[in-house]
């Protein structure tokens, strides 16, 4: 089957600007050709270090910032240069939920009107009446029951607003749900809940999940393939199988070698990734990620590293991979 969602060579620079004349001195390359398929009703998640460009891509994404270059296309439809009225029908397609979500929430609006609030906005359910009797079976599809339409964000736990936040997104009946980190600001023992939710959801209602996380239990969990970000570019890719079992990225062993227990026995060498994430304005020449890799050749330092398909889905980029497998493209 085709994928519900094809990102092409997506790109997103910020302009840096300095002095009187805010001038453009340079650019950060926050996303710098990404490319992934999702596929209807699959989950892929998306991971990374913070600052890794994962919630500007899925933004991008959303087109709700503008990228600078690449191709989205939802269901065949191209998405990159829509005006915001053409945009507008697939706005209810697409959803997402935050990390925080006090934050994605106003305090003086009554919950019934918070999950209700995109259901007035698109006009799909004007009368307020109808609106709350359509909330409160959303409600009740996220674990909540009726008594929440007439209570505030407030009176709830951080596990109970995350829910309110997926019934919001729900209400528009989305094929496709970004969820960008959605347990990491809850208690460990809350996590779990919204994950089962999430997936709960997914097997109810065919929902396509892009999850972006740094958590590989919840990838385990959740996800059937896995797009591993650094520095604005997906260096691995592929079945979640391949990934934790078969990681071939210096990069994604090290952020697995940081899981005690995804290998217990502890048969990969354990690489700890050293220094820090180098800002995405002056990426590093070669292999982006040369400074930090213990496998780092003279080569990476100024040649970047082609993409070689592994198998099945899988591909790295890396130059200790070219003889392993395909070259797929330089
Ligand atoms: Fe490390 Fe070189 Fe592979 Fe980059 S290309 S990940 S520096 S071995
Ligand atoms: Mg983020």
């Amino acid at each position: 089957a085709a994928p519900i969602l094809e990102v092409r060579d997506l790109r997103v620079h910020f302009p840096i600007r300095a002095g009187i004349l805010r001038r453009t001195v340079g650019w950060v390359r926050a996303v710098d050709g990404v490319s992934l398929d999702l596929g209807a009703g699959q989950t892929l998640a998306l991971v990374g270090e913070s600052g890794c460009g994962k919630s500007t891509a899925a933004r991008a994404i959303l087109q709700l910032i503008p990228p600078t270059g690449g191709s989205v296309r939802y269901q065949g439809q191209e998405l990159v240069g829509l005006d915001y009225r053409r945009l507008r029908p697939f706005r209810k397609e697409l959803q997402i939920i935050f990390q925080d979500p006090a934050a994605a929430m106003n305090p003086r609006m009554l919950v019934g009107d918070t999950v209700g609030e995109g259901l007035k906005a698109l006009g799909i359910v004007p009368n307020r009446a109808e609106r709350l009797s359509r909330v409160a079976k959303l409600l009740e599809q996220v674990g909540l029951d009726q008594s929440a339409l007439n209570r505030y964000p407030h009176e709830f736990s951080g596990g109970q607003r995350q829910r309110i936040c997926i019934a919001r997104a729900l209400a528009l009946e989305p094929k496709v749900l970004i969820c960008d980190e959605p347990t990491s600001a809850l208690d460990v023992s809350v996590q779990a809940q919204i994950i089962n939710l999430l997936r709960d959801l997914q097997a109810r209602l065919g929902l396509a999940y892009l999850l972006i996380t740094h958590d590989f239990a919840v990838v385990s969990y959740l996800a059937d393939a896995v797009a591993v970000m650094y520095l604005g570019q997906i260096v691995e890719y592929g079945p979640v199988s391949a990934i934790l079992e078969a990681p071939r990225h210096p990069y994604t062993r090290a952020l697995l070698a940081a899981v005690p227990q995804i290998d217990p026995q502890g048969r990969r060498p354990v690489l700890r990734l050293v220094g820090e994430l180098p800002s995405p304005q002056s990426p590093p020449s070669g292999c982006r990620f040369h400074p930090r890799c213990p496998e780092a050749a003279a080569r990476c330092r100024h040649e970047a590293p082609p993409a070689v398909r592994l198998g099945a889905g899988h591909w790295v980029q890396c130059h200790l991979a070219a003889g392993e497998g395909v070259i797929d493209r330089e």
